[in-house]
């Protein structure tokens, strides 16, 4: 009898060791899935500019009125796909 109740304290105990250690590593996975929010932009570096990118596949066109630091910032995407940029920089539009 006392071995019987030694083996069900110890299921017990590993139960409970193994419940806990499935606590600390799911609670571990969904931290991962809680990501920082990015640092808020500086709103004293976002400057005026004037690009004008075109949708290649629908050829919607949209004009960036402000970006940061004033430089060329990445293409906006549309239909799936980079916009290509159409004014706004020095010499002609690259074409392609
Ligand atoms: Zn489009």
């Amino acid at each position: 009898m006392g071995e019987n109740q030694a083996v069900m304290l110890l299921k017990v105990v590993m139960a409970i060791a193994f419940a806990l250690v499935l606590y600390v590593f799911l609670a571990g996975t969904l931290r991962k899935f809680h990501m920082a929010p990015p640092a808020e932009p500086d709103p004293a570096d976002i400057k005026p500019v004037d690009y004008g990118f075109r949708c290649g596949v629908c050829g919607a066109t949209v004009t960036m009125t402000m970006a940061p630091g004033g430089e060329l910032p990445a293409a906006p995407r549309h239909c799936r796909e980079d916009m290509d940029l159409v004014s706004g920089v020095e010499g002609p539009p690259a074409l392609g």
